[in-house]
């Protein structure tokens, strides 16, 4: 059976302090929930990786980074590498989410590079996939998730549970507007069809897909009873502790 994840994504907030007094609040809050039922990951800034690290160190609460460059070291002024953030006790790495691509102009190759330097530095990658609203209104959703998911693993080797995708509709992220439970578990269907066409059934049947935009506490319910939905990559409700308490707790739950 695949375990479910639940991702934080902070984006570009919170400081040191800010990070810790999170902890402070959301740790309490989980009570007995544990490693076994659900993984959790917190995906803040660079700069609060490692406070966040120390800080959840006794917890099973794991953090993960937002970004990375694909080369180890050298002359990339301003770029974090793979080595370095798992220096930071990272385990996880978003790559390919759509503010990156949209606001940042990162290319398909280069997210197909991070993929591949994140895997070979142990680091999981939960890559992102989504169409805007206009191609789900041109009825291309299908097609533009599928060369996203072509092109990010163009010559990618993984292994069962060493990656991890995010189903995020453009429009749905930080919108308040969600997907339908029923369209997200279409969609999701359709990329774990992609996976086992490009890879085989075992290996698609053990990967996480998680979906993301405008998940709350109050929606996360209905999105994690489908059959091929097991998480999601949160961003706003997840600034909250109480809120993001609230949406693992309802996964555990299920
Ligand atoms: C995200 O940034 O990955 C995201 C899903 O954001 P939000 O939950 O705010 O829509």
């Amino acid at each position: 059976m695949r375990k479910k994840v639940i991702a934080a994504n902070w984006k570009m907030n919170k400081n040191r302090g800010e990070a810790e007094s999170y902890v402070n609040d959301f740790l309490p809050l989980l009570g007995d929930i544990n490693a076994v039922d659900l993984e959790i990951i917190i995906c803040p800034p660079f700069t609060c990786l490692n406070t966040l690290h120390v800080a959840l160190q006794k917890s099973c609460v794991k953090t993960g980074a937002q970004n990375l460059f694909w080369e180890t070291s050298g002359a990339f002024t301003g770029e974090i590498s793979v080595p370095m953030l798992t220096d930071c006790g990272c385990s996880h790495v978003i790559v390919g989410h759509s503010e990156r691509r949209h606001i940042l102009d990162e290319s398909d190759h280069n997210i197909n590079r991070k993929v591949k330097s994140s895997l070979a530095g142990a680091l999981i990658p939960i890559l992102c996939v989504g169409e805007t609203l206009q191609e789900r209104q041109n009825d291309l959703a299908r097609q533009v998730v599928k060369e996203q998911l072509e092109k990010a693993l163009f010559e990618v080797d993984f292994t069962a549970g060493n990656l991890i995708v995010a189903y995020e509709p453009v429009w749905a992220i930080g919108t308040g507007i969600n997907a339908s439970p029923d369209d997200a578990q279409d969609m999701i269907a359709f990329i774990r069809e992609q996976l086992a066409q490009s890879y085989n059934h075992e290996l698609a049947a053990a990967t996480p897909i998680l979906y993301g935009g405008s998940v709350k506490a109050s929606n996360m319910h209905d999105f994690i009873l489908k059959a091929d939905i097991d998480g999601a990559l949160v961003g706003s409700a997840s600034l909250d502790p109480r809120e993001f308490s609230e949406i693992v707790r309802s996964v555990k739950n299920a």
